[in-house]
């Protein structure tokens, strides 16, 4: 029994999840997935969402730039809500 690879063919790190766009090895359909961020360069199976079949997909370590725009939207949101926050105390 050969296995299936997820071959990552881009991404992209959203706020809160990995948006990978990943090629199956058996039936060779691109087709795109989001993770969560705890598992980034971890090794992951699932199920190609196009042929069914059982495979497994390294997913990739987040750049310091992408690290870098990451808390800077982080920053964003707490200042976005941080007003109304403070007059609930
Ligand atoms: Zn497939």
């Amino acid at each position: 029994m050969t296995s299936t690879l997820f071959r990552l063919q881009s991404n992209r790190f959203s706020t809160d999840n990995i948006q990978a766009t990943l090629v199956c090895s058996k039936c060779t359909e691109v087709f795109s997935k989001e993770f969560p961020l705890d598992l980034e360069g971890q090794t992951i199976k699932f199920k190609c969402p196009v042929c069914n079949s059982a495979g497994e997909a390294d997913l990739p370590y987040r750049s310091p730039e992408e690290k870098e725009n990451f808390e800077l939207d982080l920053d964003l949101v707490e200042e976005e809500t941080g007003g109304e926050e403070f007059e609930d105390y």
